[in-house]
């Protein structure tokens, strides 16, 4: 009789890849008890100076060069050291039972993780104009692994599925409609996997189940992007198309004027140099000028008393804010603001600054506990609040390995059509 997929026993070594266009991040989980047996990056692929670096046996991490020159070499680099006699933790490779692939776009078609079929990759080609630089990449590791692993099951976890429940409300932008269904022009969301797993994450911590929810997760890292979820589903987020949209973030403008585009281009500058000034000349870097888009040097610029890193962190603060209060009306009320990235992990600066400005939502800073927490989760408002103020560390990595478990115990679902039409709704 053959085998059915309800029969499958969940996998248990976990690989998880993460494949960018000049690295290759790794994590090898068990996950019987969610453990990290090792995890590292190879650096600099194809270019100057390649680098892998490999953290072992409970931190232990060695670095060294690796003249790799491009991702199945790369590949073939960390399996080696994965069963390595010394630093290894495998016998063989045959004891890697899954692997979990983050990919950037899913485009209209995936509203959840897929195991990976010659139809999905072909999908996610196709999406390859929608993230020019990150789905390319992704399908490399993924073809890399199928070469290196042969018929080790790889499943794809994308970063606009956990927003694809989102209604046209929120995804369509006001201009004609057939602009969506020719080209696809909608928002589409990311950092999916991060706002899914903190959403999880914040219910177990208040527990409560995610169904009763209603939570404004935000995600401040060098990219910055906040969601609404409504009892387990996406109401609105703030990124769109592509990542420029919303927050301010280290280098994106996020929210501006359409129009100061044309505007640009009337002056003479090309698309590829606005799409450079717009991604990576603008945000905390462009406006304080200090030279960094990283939250700690704006704050302590702004301490030292420079003016223009004082305006950026007001900005950065305000566009928040303004957020939260939108979301907070579109949710009809809030359970909870859950601050996660690495500003939101560690900052309890900004998280102070923001909170203040949520008392009269019913959110009130408990600031001894938001003092004390950094990298931790806690609930950081006063009891009494009727908004909570969470902190929750992120988690991509494992949640891309749950969603390889789940795919690969539970009967796997078919792959949604594909007619190129749009979802209607
Ligand atoms: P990425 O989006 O690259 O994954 P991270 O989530 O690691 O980024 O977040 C990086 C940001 O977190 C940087 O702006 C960094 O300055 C900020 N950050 C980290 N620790 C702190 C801290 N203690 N205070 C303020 N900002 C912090």
């Amino acid at each position: 009789m053959p085998e059915s997929s309800l029969d499958r026993r969940a996998p248990l070594n976990v690989l998880v890849v993460n494949a960018g266009s000049s690295s290759l991040k790794f994590t090898m989980y068990c996950m019987d008890c969610e453990r990290v047996m090792a995890r590292g990056i190879v650096e600099r692929i194809g270019g100057s100076e390649p680098f892998l670096k490999y953290e072992h046996n409970g931190g232990k991490v060695l670095k060294e060069q690796a003249p790799v020159t491009d991702h199945d070499e790369a590949l073939r680099l960390v399996c080696a050291k994965l069963v390595d006699p010394e630093v290894g933790v495998l016998k063989n490779l045959g004891q890697v039972e899954a692997i979990g692939h983050r990919v950037v776009h899913g485009g209209e078609t995936f509203h959840d993780s897929v195991i990976v079929t010659g139809e999905v990759k072909n999908i996610i080609r196709e999406c390859f104009s929608l993230a020019p630089l990150h789905n390319p990449p992704n399908l490399g590791g993924i073809s890399a692994c199928e070469r290196v692993f042969g018929g080790t099951p790889n499943v794809a976890v994308f970063d606009t599925a956990f927003h694809h429940g989102m209604p046209p409300s929120s995804y369509l932008y006001a201009i004609p409609y057939t602009y969506y269904e020719k080209y696809g022009i909608r928002k589409y969301g990311f950092h999916g996997t991060s706002h899914k797993f903190v959403s999880y994450a914040t219910a177990d911590l208040l527990g409560r189940p995610l169904g009763e929810l209603k939570l404004i997760t935000c995600h401040l890292g060098n990219g910055a992007s906040i969601t609404a979820v409504d009892r387990g589903n996406v109401l609105d987020t703030s990124m769109g198309m592509t990542p420029l949209n919303g927050l301010v973030m280290g280098t994106r403008c996020g929210d501006i004027d359409p129009a100061v585009v044309l505007y640009l281009v009337r002056r003479g500058m090309s698309a590829d140099d606005i799409d450079k000034l717009l991604n990576k000349s603008s945000g905390l870097l462009g406006v304080s000028g200090i030279g960094s888009g990283d939250m700690r040097d704006t704050i302590n610029a702004s301490e030292g008393g420079n003016v223009q890193a004082q305006r950026a962190l007001r900005m950065f603060i305000q566009r928040l804010v303004s957020y939260i209060g939108s979301y907070f009306t579109i949710l009809e009320g809030a359970d909870a603001v859950v601050f996660t990235g690495g500003i939101g992990e560690n900052s309890s600066f900004i998280r102070e600054r923001v909170i203040n400005k949520l008392t009269c939502l019913g959110c009130n800073l408990d600031a001894d506990t938001n003092t004390a927490t950094i990298g931790k989760a806690a609930v950081i408002s006063t009891p009494a609040s009727a908004l909570k103020a969470v902190v929750m560390p992120t988690n991509e990595e494992l949640m891309i390995a749950r969603e390889t478990v789940r795919l690969l115990t539970v009967p796997s679902r078919a792959i949604p059509k594909h007619d190129g039409a749009p979802v209607s709704k």
